[in-house]
């Protein structure tokens, strides 16, 4: 980057960046997603200049709206609880708003926003008719009773459901909303607007949920992983992987990698890490989901029942492995641990969770050349499906499990494609990054000049 042209480039991306920064202080999860964005996109830009007069990325980073509200509830003792929860509408160029709620003790607006600015551009990867939404609240359901569960959700919900709507919002679960808090949510909006609509998904079975959904996630990016694997005649059977965390998305991907000949050989949670040099087979996958799912334990209990090593406030990276998949949280790979990946033959990276590698993670991958499957990408298998659970409750009919799963493959197939267009140099090199920022942004963006200032 020193020729003239690319000069004035890099002085634009400054000049955006100090712009970004200066309009949203303190939020620096925002600012690193919008900064990734920008190095994609800007330079594109600059071949595509009807973006740049219309101010396009300028407006891309600025929310529709962000709704704050507080929500109280009463514990089980009695106590009176105030917690609070937003709802980041960031943009809904090409359909409603789409993406999940997390409650986590450390929900913030950055964080927020930063999960909304993504899901705007995963969201128009998936080809479905979907704009970008995230929300949530610092509410923590580690260690709270079921009815403490259902009573936060009720209020929550009883001042959510005003800016909600199947041609509005809808909203999904992300870290520490599942099919139980779904369920409460749902039950409290049916209640208010008397209403049967599709206006949360990952809904249970029995209330218009899609078959495949609670999966999606975890398939879809192992379903994309063996997409750049064979980009570069190569395949996942007999691949020892490394996995982080030890819910929805790891336990599903753990699954998949099984039913495609690989092994998982490590889990975690915010506790530390379990590996299993055997192997995490179908019957200790199975003694998982009943452990995080059913009696809501610690990961350090797999170690003392099967027996196997278990590393303390350690994550999975220093384990040698050929394929790594974090599917925990945002920043919990660094540099170091990339360089230690890669150090030890590991060949390929995909995200299962939104911005796990920080941004120094994300040059050791790309000046090794290893495939890194950015999480816009990677596990927007999970959105996906969503969209399709959108589609089968307005039609009011269900799919198969079969049908449901060959969609998610071929639509993970398709933003594979998309990333190969927009990222594919001459060398063969994919630069997922750049495929998957450009190949996400101009469907909005086109949308967005066709509409004029609005
Ligand atoms: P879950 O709540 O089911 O599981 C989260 C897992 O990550 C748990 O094992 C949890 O451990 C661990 N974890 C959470 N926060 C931290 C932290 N600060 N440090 C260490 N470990 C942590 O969430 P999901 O599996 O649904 O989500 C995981 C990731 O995938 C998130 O980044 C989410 O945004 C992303 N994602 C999820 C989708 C979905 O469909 N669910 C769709 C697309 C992306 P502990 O129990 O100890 O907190």
């Amino acid at each position: 980057m020193s020729s003239p042209a690319n000069n004035e480039i890099r002085q634009e991306i400054e000049r955006f960046m100090a712009k970004v920064i200066k309009r949203n202080p303190g939020e620096s999860e925002f600012h690193q997603a919008v900064r990734e964005v920008a190095h994609s996109v800007i330079p594109f830009t600059f071949d595509h200049p009807v973006y740049r007069k219309e101010k396009i990325l300028e407006r891309l980073t600025e929310p529709d709206r962000i709704i704050i509200f507080r929500v109280s509830w009463e514990d089980d003792e009695g106590n009176v609880r105030a917690d609070r929860a937003w709802r980041v509408q960031f943009n809904n160029s090409i359909g409603p708003y789409k993406g999940g709620l997390r409650f986590h003790p450390t929900v913030n607006q950055s964080i927020l926003k930063f999960l909304g600015f993504e899901q705007v551009f995963k969201n128009s990867l998936t080809t479905l008719p979907m704009g970008g939404g995230k929300g949530g609240a610092n509410f923590d359901p580690k260690g709270k009773s079921d009815r403490e569960v259902m009573r936060f959700c009720q209020s929550m919900m009883t001042e959510l459901y005003r800016h909600i709507g199947a041609r509005t919002d809808v909203p999904a679960g992300d870290i520490g909303v599942g099919a139980r808090e779904i369920g409460y949510l749902f039950g409290q909006y049916k209640r208010l607007r008397n209403e049967f609509d599709g206006i949360l998904t990952g809904k249970g079975l029995a209330f218009g949920g899609s078959l495949i959904r609670t999966e999606a996630t975890g398939y879809g990016t192992v379903y994309f992983m063996e997409n750049m694997l064979k980009h570069r005649g190569d395949g996942l059977k007999g691949k020892k992987c490394t996995v982080s965390g030890s819910g929805n998305v790891a336990i599903y991907t753990i699954e998949k990698l099984l039913d495609l000949g690989a092994t998982a050989i490590t889990a975690s949670d915010s506790g530390g890490t379990i590996h299993d040099p055997n192997g995490i087979d179908r019957e200790k996958l199975a003694w998982i989901k009943e452990l995080k799912e059913v009696r809501r334990g610690r990961i350090s209990e797999y170690a003392e029942h099967f027996g196997c090593e278990y590393l303390p406030g350690k994550r999975p990276w220093v384990v040698p492995c050929d394929l790594a998949f974090p599917s925990a949280t945002q920043n919990e790979l660094d540099g170091e641990d990339a360089r230690t990946l890669v150090d030890n033959g590991c060949i390929g990276v995909a995200e299962g969770a939104n911005m796990p590698s920080d941004a120094d993670a994300v040059s050791v991958f790309q000046e090794a050349k290893i495939m890194y499957g950015p999480g816009k990408a990677a596990n927007a298998g999970g959105v996906a499906v969503s969209g399709l659970e959108q589609s089968q409750n307005s039609s009011r009919i269900a799919w198969t499990r079969d049908e449901v799963d060959g969609k998610l493959n071929k639509i993970m197939d398709d933003i594979h494609e998309q990333c190969v267009i927009y990222g594919g140099a001459d060398d063969g090199y994919v630069d997922y990054v750049n495929g998957s920022n450009i190949g996400g942004f101009v469907k909005v963006a086109n949308a967005m000049v066709g509409y004029g200032i609005v």
